[in-house]
């Protein structure tokens, strides 16, 4: 997809304005060609002190908004998200790989609806009832804004992550820093430019930056009062130690590896369209990617052939091609971690590539859709999380062994079961540990429901009425009605 680089938005958004970056300039790239498409200057270090300022200020009138006030202003936001649907899909298109129709009719939508659902919850709120738990004195409880926050959005979902995180923080009525990742800054760019006509100055400010630099400064500031990152596990380790010296909250969306439980009597024709869907859909680089498979002994082999089948028909292709199914890594140094992953596992005596096992020959950061046969549990490529094109199938004996398997790993993200027993259904997911199991489906999410991890997938939920709460603190206020009486009810 073809942008001119004049409308391409690079400058950073500071209390209302857009502004140059006075930090070091990254160089961003188009994944399907390899080339440069615009270069973005991170914020100084005086500039990030600035925003932090600016939403200091802005808090004070911006939290004491009515929900009704904010709902309005998230509802406007949405309208013009669904007005410049091809454009902000063109854009993050042009900077990730992503296929422009998937991005268009799956993404901006939900983007849109973000905004929508938690303008809506903002005015559902509320703590819980009053009561009387001392004689004489009504105590009620609040749910109030942290305050400033910061939210960090990794590469793989770069517009759809920011407005998971914006669309919640300012519905509860914080004020906000935003910082996309140095490789994927230019949707929340034009959001920003967005942005501008509706909030109060301050209310947003988006800063582009890398991790090291103004992710980590970030973290450290101590006006700021939540970090809400979603990223790597590893990059989650180091937020929270820079968090403790200021005994901040953290919400922490991490790394996964999602198993996919195939009992024996699955319908297999919907498992393999699922599995061909839901373990390429963006290149495998999804946190919630059906890439773990157990399969139960008398579904195996067929499984695996057709399985075959339907990888080698995956259409691979230009990001702007309306039949393109599977676009390119994000980058080169991606997609080399994503082949050293398979050659590793290949070099392994008991293990068979049935499908792809390397880079596409064309220009840019492509990876063949890849089968890998009869990885043991032991095996990196069923515990690492690859993040790419790849999918293993390992045979379990029976239900009880699917379920130990599928736990006996680090990541608590996502999962799914596929059975036609209702009892064999209820067993397995009651029993999974991962935030969400699916039962005959994957990757499939409603904005009612949370999404969120447990173990090193981290913890907190986005989207949901949960996902509002994230952003706010619960508080208690007693009125004292009588006289006279101090201390405990007793
Ligand atoms: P990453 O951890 O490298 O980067 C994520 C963000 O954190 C970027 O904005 C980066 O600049 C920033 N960052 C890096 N180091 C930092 C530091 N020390 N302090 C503050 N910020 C820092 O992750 P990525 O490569 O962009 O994204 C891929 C990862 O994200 C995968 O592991 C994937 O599983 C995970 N992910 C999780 C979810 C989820 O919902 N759980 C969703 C999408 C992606």
């Amino acid at each position: 997809m073809d942008l001119p680089s004049s409308q391409i938005e690079t400058r950073l958004f500071i209390d209302g304005q857009l502004v140059a970056g006075q930090g070091e300039v990254e160089a961003i790239v188009d994944p399907a060609s390899g080339s440069v498409i615009a270069q973005v200057a991170e914020a100084s270090l005086d500039q990030l002190n600035a925003a932090v300022a600016a939403a200091t200020k802005a808090f004070a009138t911006w939290s004491i908004t009515t929900p009704a006030y904010r709902a309005g202003l998230l509802f406007r936001i949405a309208d013009l998200i669904d007005r410049d649907a091809e454009a902000f899909a063109a854009l993050e298109s042009l900077n990730t790989g992503k296929p422009y129709i998937r991005m268009l009719k799956d993404e901006m939508p939900a983007v849109a609806e973000l905004f929508r659902f938690m303008g809506g919850a903002s005015r559902c709120m509320g703590g819980s009832a009053a009561g009387e738990y001392l004689p004489n004195h009504t105590s009620m409880t609040r749910r109030d804004p942290v305050g400033v926050v910061g939210l960090i959005a990794p590469w793989n979902y770069p517009l759809t992550t920011a407005a998971m995180k914006l669309a919640a923080a300012l519905a509860a009525g914080n004020t906000v820093l935003l910082k996309p990742s140095e490789q994927t800054p230019l949707s929340s760019l034009k959001l920003a430019e967005l942005l501008a006509g509706v909030l109060p100055p301050g209310v947003v400010n988006i800063l582009p930056g890398r991790g090291e630099t103004i992710g980590s400064a970030l973290v450290a500031h101590p006006d700021i009062r939540l970090v809400s990152l979603t990223g790597d596990t590893v990059t989650g380790q180091k937020v929270l130690q820079t968090a403790a010296k200021t005994l901040k909250r953290t919400h922490l969306e991490l790394g996964g590896k999602a198993p996919v439980i195939v009992m024996n009597d699955a319908d297999l024709e919907e498992v393999v369209r699922c599995i061909r869907f839901a373990g390429f859909y963006n290149a495998g680089q999804d946190c919630t990617a059906a890439c773990r498979i157990y399969a139960a002994p008398k579904i195996h082999d067929k499984l695996v052939a057709e399985l075959d089948g339907a990888l080698k028909s995956l259409c691979i292709g230009s990001p702007g091609e309306g039949t393109t199914e599977l676009g390119p890594l994000i980058s080169q140094r991606q997609r080399e971690r994503v082949a050293s992953f398979v050659e590793r596992a290949a070099q392994q005596k008991h293990i068979e590539v049935v499908t792809g096992g390397r880079p596409s020959d064309r220009a840019g950061f492509f990876y063949e859709p890849t089968l890998i046969v009869g990885a043991l549990q032991s095996d990196e490529i069923v515990r690492r999380e690859v993040f790419g094109p790849v999918v293993s199938v390992t045979r379990v004996e029976d239900a009880d062994q699917a379920i130990a398997w599928a736990n006996d790993n680090d990541y608590g993200l996502a999962s799914s079961v596929w059975t036609r027993d209702v009892k064999t259904a209820l067993k397995i997911s009651a029993r999974l540990q991962y935030g969400v199991v699916w039962v005959n489906q994957h990757l499939t999410f409603v904005h009612e429901m949370p999404h969120g991890g447990m173990k090193m997938s981290g913890f907190g939920k986005e989207m949901s009425m949960y996902g509002l709460e994230e952003y706010t603190i619960v508080r208690h206020v007693m009125m004292n009605f009588g006289s006279g009486s101090t201390g405990f009810s007793g």
